[in-house]
């Protein structure tokens, strides 16, 4: 049993100005795992002047200096890797090889790009005959949701720091436990007091607590559209810079001249993975209408193939996060059977064997764009199969979204795989399983307004100062 009921604030683990505190659920059995404390709004206004302080000294902070702590940070870090990873598991439900990988690899993977940029990074640079100096924003106040923990902390707090900005962290409260061991590790790290703070509890109070506050300079936010836009709302009476990384629907189109059963099983078996709770997800999948029958075959069989069961052990696919996330996706695949969509694989209700636990079938329809399967974020392992007649006919069901996050491109030509990328209205499109940790990562459209990942992420919190004559 976990129990994490002090904050860090000011380079100390303290108590909560009014002592609160709420239990966390294993999602995997419905069970209490542990107890974490939660924050109120004088938590943040001490956070908020430790961080203003500390901002004087931090933001003037070397090159040398960044590059120091943020590398004594990483000594920690791989110290408690594994230890980052099993939270992840208990906290979201990832199978252990997932949380212990892939999900504690983002992590480092952005600590150490956070590392590489900065040792590049032109804080001055020369634009006409003036000069143009990149200098941090001040204080942030970085919220994050519960998908993929240690991505959106790591991808928000190293950029950060490097910029020279101090920061309060409010992590997601359905998943709190590898952000207090994160915030740990940068304690241990010998951070200057004040520079990074970590406050947990709910987001209607201490998110808003932050992106109400005259001191906070800029929110950078990671979650749902609802709260991206209350955020924006709540923080435009200070004027303050808001980072929005929201939802998507991405479209994986497999192009004609791909091996039509292995791209499809891949982008199926990815699609599930971390139980289809990723904002890029490919959730729709665009085949060629002639071979669809093919395509069908393919989807349904590696989604039958997807193992369900208990994270801890040797399963693809662990529960999702918490009832309210089962019961929406159980509604989203009764809405696909309601409007008609065709199910090849999956459908409501549990995996067989699985009574206990928030446990989903994998589940593949066929179904057309208009459906509000095929509108709608779902965030669970809930696939769309929508045939297209040509490529214009796929580029333009890809586009016909709300959401702009991703796209996938299959195919063996690469400049056609590069061409139909450049007409997606996304941020990121990944061709062939490409992926790149300097390359920027964000929305069009309805997935939001910030970049992060590499040297974009740097952008986020920074101001541009023009010294002229
Ligand atoms: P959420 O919006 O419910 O919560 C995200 C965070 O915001 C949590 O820490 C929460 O406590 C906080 N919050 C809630 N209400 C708030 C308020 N009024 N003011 C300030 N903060 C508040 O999202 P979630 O359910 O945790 O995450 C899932 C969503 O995140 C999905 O829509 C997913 O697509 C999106 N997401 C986007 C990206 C991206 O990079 N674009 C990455 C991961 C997840």
């Amino acid at each position: 049993m976990r129990e994490y009921l002090k904050f860090y604030i000011d380079g100390q683990w303290v108590a909560p100005v009014t002592p609160r505190t709420a239990e966390v659920i294993n999602p995997a059995t419905e069970a209490v795992s542990g107890t974490i404390s939660l924050g109120s709004p004088a938590d943040v206004d001490k956070a908020v002047a430790a961080a203003r302080r500390a901002f004087a000294a931090w933001g003037e902070a070397s090159v040398k200096e960044r590059l120091d702590l943020l590398e004594a940070i990483q000594a920690q870090y791989l110290k408690r890797e594994r230890e980052l990873g099993e939270a992840v598991t208990e906290e979201m439900g990832a199978p252990l090889s997932l949380g212990t990988g892939f999900h504690t690899l983002l992590g480092k993977g952005h600590l150490q790009t956070a590392i590489e940029v900065l040792r590049e990074f032109p804080f001055e640079r020369k634009a006409g005959t003036s000069i143009v100096r990149y200098e941090p924003i001040g204080v942030c106040g970085l919220i994050t949701p519960w998908n993929w923990p240690m991505n959106q902390t790591c991808v928000k707090i190293f950029p950060a720091l490097a910029s020279g900005c101090t920061m309060i962290l409010k992590p997601p409260q359905l998943a709190p436990y590898s952000a207090q061991i994160l915030a740990e590790i940068i304690a241990d790290a010998g951070t200057p007091a004040g520079v990074f703070n970590m406050i947990q509890g709910q987001g209607s109070v201490i998110g808003n607590a932050l992106s109400t506050h005259p001191d906070v300079d800029m929110i950078s936010f990671t979650g749902s559209e609802q709260v991206g836009v209350q955020i924006q709302k709540d923080a435009a009476d200070t004027v303050k810079r808001v980072g929005l990384e929201l939802g998507g629907k991405s479209a994986w189109i497999v192009l004609d001249d791909a091996a039509m059963a292995g791209n499809v099983a891949g982008a199926t078996a990815g699609m599930m993975g971390n139980s289809g709770q990723t904002c890029s997800a490919g959730s729709r999948l665009l085949v060629p209408r002639a071979r669809l029958d093919e395509a069908v075959k393919a989807a349904a069989d590696a989604c039958n193939a997807v193992t369900v069961g208990d994270p801890q052990g040797d399963f693809a696919m662990g529960p999702v996060v918490s009832k309210g996330q089962f019961n929406i996706i159980q509604d989203y695949i009764r809405k696909g059977l309601d409007e008609g969509a065709q199910l090849i694989a999956g459908g409501p209700g549990r995996p067989e064997g699985l009574d206990k636990g928030w446990y989903v079938r994998p589940t593949v329809f066929v179904g057309t764009n208009a459906m509000v399967i095929s509108r709608e974020e779902i965030f669970g392992p809930v696939l769309v199969v929508i045939p297209y007649d040509d490529i214009d006919d796929a580029i333009a069901i890809a586009n016909d979204s709300d959401f702009g996050l991703g796209g996938y491109v299959s195919g063996v030509d690469a400049d056609e795989c590069r061409r139909v990328a450049r007409k997606l209205r996304t941020g990121a499109i990944w061709i062939n399983g490409g992926f790149d940790f300097h390359a920027p990562f964000g929305g069009y459209k309805r997935s939001g307004n910030g970049r992060e990942w590499g040297e974009y992420g740097f952008h986020e919190y920074l101001e541009i100062k023009a010294i002229i004559g």
